[in-house]
């Protein structure tokens, strides 16, 4: 590529971000450049939708250049394999390389991340309610003592990982769990048997998902992170 051209691309990429700014835009897949593989999601709402618990500045960059660069080295690196039904086969195969354990499962569970969430007044927040609530209580004795566990998993990832609470493949009951890096519950070939299982809610502790905006305050990420929790999404995939 030469210079001009790379400087054209630059440009249009500055434009474009501040383009994408602006609030209240949806941000969109990359849709203008076809991807032969797996296909970035739209996020499911503005970039600011969730201020002040995630703010804006976290939400694009974390969505545009991670979540975006995961799905670009997955591809990569199937580019000579023949394609997968999907990512949840995929990731829940017997064998996973190093590429597709980290960026499959960056792909992956930011997907079931960015779904976790949703803006006040518009699904975010508040409490569990019908099969969900149900089904915390009955497994965790209370939904309080479900997100005091949840928080305590999140707050307590070494390094970076996530929190999960997952429906667990062996007894089917609800249980939380964290990973560590871009691993996940549907790994069965690097998770321990008990902690396998269909994730219903996410939370990201990388600190790109929230060192922008609260420095080392993680535990005040987890707790603003509640506020936007999306219960009816966790509900549904409850009863898939
Ligand atoms: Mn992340």
């Amino acid at each position: 590529m030469n210079m001009t051209r790379r400087e054209a691309l630059k440009k249009t990429a500055v434009l474009g971000a501040a383009a994408a700014f602006a609030p209240g835009m949806i941000a969109r897949g990359n849709a203008a450049e076809p991807v032969n593989g797996f296909q970035l999601m739209d996020l499911p709402y503005a970039f600011d939708a969730l201020e002040p618990a995630v703010d804006a500045r976290t939400m694009q960059i974390h969505y545009e250049k991670h979540h975006a660069g995961y799905y670009r080295k997955l591809n990569a690196a199937l580019k000579e394999l023949s394609p997968p039904a999907s990512l949840e086969a995929l990731l829940a195969g017997p064998e996973l390389s190093d590429a597709v354990r980290n960026n499959g499962g960056g792909a992956y569970n930011h997907n079931i991340f960015w779904k976790s969430m949703a803006p006040v007044g518009n699904g975010g927040g508040g409490e569990p309610t019908g099969d969900l609530a149900a089904k915390l209580r009955k497994d965790f004795g209370s939904v309080a003592e479900f997100k005091e566990q949840f928080s305590k998993a999140a707050g307590s990832v070494f390094g970076s990982g996530w929190a999960w609470l997952i429906v667990r493949e062996s007894d089917g009951k609800l249980v939380v769990v964290s990973t560590a890096n871009q691993d996940n519950p549907l790994m069965k070939s690097v998770t321990p048997p008990d902690q396998v299982g269909r994730p219903l809610l996410a939370l990201d502790v990388w600190e790109h998902a929230y060192y922008l905006h609260y420095q080392n305050r993680r535990t005040d990420y987890i707790s603003n992170w509640w506020k936007v929790v999306n219960w009816d999404e966790a509900t549904e995939r409850l009863g898939r």
